[in-house]
């Protein structure tokens, strides 16, 4: 790909999205405030004191983007993802993360239903259209592995029945590669929708207090595109290779383990999923603050994610928020987070 040196703002975006209230959530105490700023409701107001001072008890916060509660896929697509796609085509790597708490709308986001596709679904509609419309489509392959990182063990999502998976990292601790991980070529949108629920599927689910259906495994959908361009002139044939990689990744609920009530088993898993998120936070932190060193052997999911977070690739944040009252402190700790990533 050209050297060129992305200033820091264009390599981490971090966007937040909330999704629509529910009945059984209390008062709604998240709002937009325009395109890049949501407020929150700090303390819980007397209803009848309207002439109360509400000021004092808000608190905003500003984002590279904000979709609100009538967003769509598409906005939301557009807004985040679209143009990760362009760079990967240029042989770049990117990443888009989808972070909140359980119940928050991250895998909405991410693959949605046949009705409403999600992020996944629509970036590879748009790498297959591009490979398609190209000059030359047959210089193109475009694969896609899909994974679980679930208690710091690794699984194959689109072949569940293979057991943990080891990472493999070159003796240079260069290139990482998870052993026997498929990969699957396809050009279908429909095939890649019933792969990704299908996988969906397969994902570790257990049962929590906080929701019965929590998903405390992060999957990650890679795309690879490689374009091999023959070079003219020359007796041996010889060819140009571009690759880029496109990780979108669901992560686990960020919720703590102690507000889940857990135990055993439970607090152990969220040790786990914190471990995760608070090395992915620390490595976004350094990254951002144009740090020379960072440290991303702490998790597994921040060692897989090595290269596509190094060097000149892009990194978008989706932090996703529930406007609900019974959701003020998960809500505000997501705020917090994409707050933190975002200011360096
Ligand atoms: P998470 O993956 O963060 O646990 P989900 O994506 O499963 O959350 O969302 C929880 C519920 O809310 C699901 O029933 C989902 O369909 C619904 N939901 C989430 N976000 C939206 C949205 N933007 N529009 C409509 N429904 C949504
Ligand atoms: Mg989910």
């Amino acid at each position: 790909p050209p050297r060129v040196t992305r200033p820091a703002e264009e390599r981490l975006m971090v966007a937040v999205r909330i999704r629509p209230i529910k009945h059984n959530e209390g008062q709604r105490v998240l709002h937009m405030v325009d395109n890049k700023m949501v407020v929150l409701e700090d303390a819980e107001g007397d209803k009848n004191d309207v002439l109360r001072q509400k000021r004092g008890s808000e608190r905003r916060y500003v984002y590279d983007v904000a979709f609100g509660e009538q967003s769509t896929q598409e906005e939301v697509y557009r807004g985040t993802t679209s143009r990760l796609v362009q760079d990967v085509l240029l042989g770049y790597n990117a990443t888009v993360f989808a972070y909140g708490a359980t119940g928050s709308g991250k895998t909405h986001t991410m693959v949605g239903s046949p009705q409403q596709p999600g992020i996944m679904v629509r970036a590879l509609n748009d790498l297959f259209q591009h490979v398609r419309e190209a000059r030359d489509p047959d210089e193109y392959q475009v694969t896609m592995s899909y994974l679980e990182i679930y208690n710091e063990n690794i699984r194959d999502l689109l072949n569940p029945s293979s057991g943990f998976l080891e990472l493999r990292e070159d003796p240079r601790g260069r290139s990482i590669q998870v052993a026997g991980l498929s990969e699957l070529s396809t050009q279908s949108t429909e095939e890649v929708m019933v792969l990704l629920q299908k996988g969906n599927r397969a994902r570790t689910v257990e049962p929590t207090a906080a929701n019965r259906t929590s998903s405390r495994s992060h999957a990650l959908l890679s795309v690879t595109v490689r374009h091999a361009t023959p070079l003219a002139g020359g007796e041996r044939m010889r060819t140009r290779v571009r690759q880029g990689r496109l990780f979108m990744i669901d992560l686990a609920g960020s919720e703590r383990a102690s507000q889940t009530k857990n135990r055993g088993k439970r607090l152990q898993e969220g040790a786990h999923i914190n471990r995760s998120l608070l090395a992915l936070g620390n490595c976004i932190n350094a990254l951002s603050g144009g740090a020379r060193y960072v440290n991303y052997r702490d998790s597994k999911l921040t060692r897989l994610l090595k290269d596509a977070l190094s060097g000149n690739c892009r990194t978008v944040m989706v932090a996703h928020v529930s406007p609900g009252a019974r959701h003020r402190e998960e809500s505000r700790n997501t705020l917090l987070y994409g707050d933190r990533a975002k200011n360096i």
